[in-house]
């Protein structure tokens, strides 16, 4: 890929020590979020959102469920906002249809569970959570996970649910787009924005992004993670992404939980969120040595996006090598912290 364009891209992470025990911590997609392409509106409705969705899993905890039960409730209230790219939300394929993927692991006993390519399922995260409490199976795709999930009482509903005009917009726009590269003899550089520090072809392929992901400790100790997606604009062949591989887009063992966001191919090829975790057992690295390392890699390979990790302690890290990622974490004592941007911006 283009390799020279990343390597401008700094990585950005956070990260609050362990005084401060976080307990969830989530994601809403990660691309070109740019601060002077937000109106104050937006900027206040995606905090509101996140803040919503962060209050929700603390909920869940101190009323003392499970970490898979927060990573649930966090992901429904994203899932069912259409603000993010997951649920209601989901972006649409080259056929004008939705194909969301889901996955759920939790780390005491590594169980885990996942859907993909669903297009009735009104939170997906739910189907991936019935895959691993009731089936014998970890991954379920198509007509049949669907089929699975209406079995297990799952809510179900009309494709037509998931269809928005803004999204429909997205697609026609990123159709164009390349169909404008292919009509320019495989240049896909686009035009070199000085502003922006990049090429524009690239705020188009970001706008593709935008997977929800949240990842909870819960007061047992346990961790879970789980991601929810509508994978990428204008996708086709029922491709699917790294959001419902366990490993790629989602894991969680007793050290850490993992999810992440980003161009799918590249978090498969790197096994990403499996690595994060590979990196703090068997090299003993902190969890933002993991995740620095991991992003490093990523960025080396041409693969956009980032990731939200939490370990044992109630450690954190969020990073990311595109321009910004919606992200946010809660600690033991409800201190709420959301950030959209990297920190120069
Ligand atoms: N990782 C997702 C996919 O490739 C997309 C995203 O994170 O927005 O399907």
């Amino acid at each position: 890929m283009r390799f020279y364009i990343l390597s401008i891209f700094i990585i950005m992470s956070i990260s609050a020590q362990a005084q401060d025990k976080v307990v969830l911590v989530i994601h809403g997609g990660a691309g070109t979020i740019l601060k002077k392409n937000m109106t104050e509106e937006k900027e206040a409705a995606y905090e509101a959102k996140l803040r919503e969705a962060l209050q929700a899993g603390y909920d869940a905890l101190t009323a003392g469920k499970t970490s898979v039960q927060a990573v649930q409730s966090a992901i429904h209230v994203m899932e069912d906002s259409p603000l993010f790219n997951a649920g209601k939300g989901a972006v649409y394929t080259n056929d004008e249809t939705q194909e969301m993927d889901a996955s759920i692991m939790r780390g005491s006993d590594k169980q885990a569970g996942a859907v993909a390519g669903v297009s009735t399922i009104k939170n997906p995260i739910d189907a991936a959570i019935a895959v691993m409490e009731k089936s014998e199976h970890v991954m379920l795709a198509g007509k049949g996970a669907e089929e699975f999930a209406e079995k297990q009482r799952v809510t179900i509903v009309d494709s037509s649910y998931f269809k928005s005009d803004v999204r429909l917009k997205q697609l026609k726009r990123v159709q164009d787009h390349e169909k404008s590269v292919l009509d320019h003899d495989g240049d896909d550089r686009g035009e070199f924005d000085e502003s922006e520090n990049e090429f524009n072809v690239d705020y188009i392929e970001d706008k593709k992004f935008g997977t929800v992901g949240a990842v909870a400790l819960d007061s047992a100790g346990n961790l879970a993670a789980g991601t929810s997606t509508g994978g990428m604009t204008n996708k086709r062949y029922h491709r699917i992404g790294d959001s419902p591989i366990i490993g790629a887009g989602t894991y969680a063992n007793e050290l850490v939980g993992v999810s992440c966001t980003g161009h799918g191919e590249f978090f498969i090829r790197n096994v990403v969120a499996y690595d994060v975790a590979a990196l703090m057992e068997y090299s003993e690295m902190t969890i933002e040595e993991a995740t620095q390392r991991v992003i490093e890699k990523q960025t080396e390979m041409g693969g956009k996006g980032g990731l939200i990790a939490l370990d044992k302690d109630g450690n954190v890290s969020l990073p990311f090598n595109t321009a910004g990622m919606y992200r946010g974490y809660i600690t033991e004592n409800g201190k709420i912290t959301i950030e959209i941007y990297d920190h120069q911006d």
